[in-house]
């Protein structure tokens, strides 16, 4: 029987392309090994976000590039682009790159090499977890001037509510019990779909499911989230009270040439609405220190803002340019490359902080937590409010909504017994 292996580094679109690829695979009959050696076929889901993900990917290849012959490796994710001339070149062991989610290349390359073609239904993950990753929304329209992801992933194309729903069905039938709806911009969701349903739309339909307990979203940009949204996240209970919205930065002119489309202000009332609507909701940004321009000035101004807002998790990039992207083209990289480690220092430090004493005040109190494995002898899982939940217990408690008492408290994660 052969074997694949799937290497995944990148965001959650990356993460769940790869799951989709690995439910593709079992369906004509590849099992998963655990390493690279035991496989038959190796995927590469590369990431190219910033130069040190490239630099990672890069460095795998250059590893893979003395796979055994009579293995077969392919390569997507956003290394991939248009032109995979240059790339074939530079990579001449690899046997296919294919675009970010253009499985029908994958299974166009693998019918050739006699494994059978399977109908585009195949691609439907097939894994069987508590929680699932589901891509709704596809490519970006947005153009951040700082962002490779539109150049590779194209332009915005979303899946037809049916067909998500009937997804997230099949999921909940066979025992997950949360499930994310993934795209770079879900906000957006609908506009190219006839009848121009929303986001709030699907999380209707999705919320009737039987069997299914929490649906999250991601990733939300401010300027496209609206007062409808924001309803439907309070007013479905399966909807978790948890929400990536990314600020990138506090300063307006930085806003601006980063082209996010909203200032700081707008990120302010909308975050207050937020909060007004959805009591206890955990908020996690994204943050990119030393972008260019950005002087002590505007960095204290992202400072200024987080520590007001108080995120629960912030994500801290330093820019890095990025070719063919808008500010690499036509903004000097003028932040030192010290500076940028010193901002975003300065931003963990604050953070940890911030999430210090927002995870300090759950102590005594009993969460819900949704088990999802088991890490050296404890039992892990996260709250609706994505906060990650450790705890002992001789039972089986996977795929579990369990209350946990919560006794010790760290940044990063909480500690508890059951009961
Ligand atoms: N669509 C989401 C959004 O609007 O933020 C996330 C997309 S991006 C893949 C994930 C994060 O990577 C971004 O939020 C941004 O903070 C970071 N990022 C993207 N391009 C970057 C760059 N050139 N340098 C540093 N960080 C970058
Ligand atoms: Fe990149 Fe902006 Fe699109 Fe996010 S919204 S993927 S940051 S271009």
């Amino acid at each position: 029987m052969p074997h694949y292996h799937i290497w995944t580094i990148g965001c959650q679109m990356n993460k769940a392309d790869s799951q989709r690829i690995g439910g593709y695979l079992e369906h004509i009959g590849y099992r998963p090994a655990p390493a690279v050696g035991e496989a038959d076929i190796v995927v590469l889901n590369s990431c190219v976000v910033r130069q040190s993900a490239e630099d990672r990917v890069t460095n795998k290849l250059a590893a893979l590039g003395s796979l055994g012959r009579g293995k077969l490796l392919v390569v997507t994710g956003c290394l991939v682009d248009s032109h995979s001339e240059a790339l074939r070149r530079r990579f001449p062991r690899v046997d296919l790159f294919f675009a970010p989610q253009d499985y029908a290349a994958l299974a166009g390359f693998l019918a050739s090499r006699g494994a059978a073609p399977a109908p585009d239904a195949a691609f439907q993950s097939t894994a069987i977890a508590p929680t699932a990753l589901v891509s709704i929304i596809r490519g970006c329209d947005n153009f951040c001037s700082y962002c490779i992801v539109p150049y590779r992933r194209g332009r915005e194309r979303s899946r037809p509510l049916a067909e998500v729903v009937a997804e997230v069905a099949a999921l909940a039938s066979r025992g997950t019990k949360e499930v994310t709806l993934l795209g770079q911009n879900v906000d957006s969701y609908g506009h190219d779909l006839d009848g121009r349903p929303g986001l709030a739309d699907l999380l209707r339909e999705v919320n009737r499911i039987e069997g299914l307990a929490r649906i999250r979203f991601l990733t939300s940009h401010p300027k496209d989230m609206d007062g409808r949204l924001i309803a439907a996240m309070a007013r479905l209970e399966k909807v978790c009270p948890s929400l990536s919205l990314p600020l990138q930065a506090g300063d307006n002119d930085i806003l601006r040439a980063m082209r996010r489309g909203y200032s700081a202000e707008q990120y302010v009332d909308l975050v207050a609405d937020i909060r007004r609507s959805v009591p206890g909701i955990a908020l996690s940004t994204d943050v990119i220190v030393g972008f260019p321009g950005e002087g002590e000035a505007q960095f204290r101004r992202t400072y200024d803002l987080l520590r007001e807002i108080r995120f629960d998790v912030v994500h801290i990039a330093c820019y890095s340019p990025r070719p063919g992207t808008i500010a690499a083209r036509r903004l000097e990289d003028d932040v030192p490359p010290s500076q940028k480690v010193s901002r975003r220092r300065a931003v963990e430090e604050l953070q940890e902080g911030i999430a210090t004493a927002i995870n300090a005040a759950l102590l005594g109190q009993t969460v819900e937590v949704l088990v999802e494995g088991r890490r050296k002898g404890k039992w892990w899982g996260r709250t609706a409010t994505d906060k990650l939940v450790f705890f002992e217990d001789e039972a089986d408690r996977l795929g579990q909504l369990v209350a946990v008492g919560v006794e010790r408290t760290s940044p990063w994660s909480l500690q508890g017994t059951v009961g």
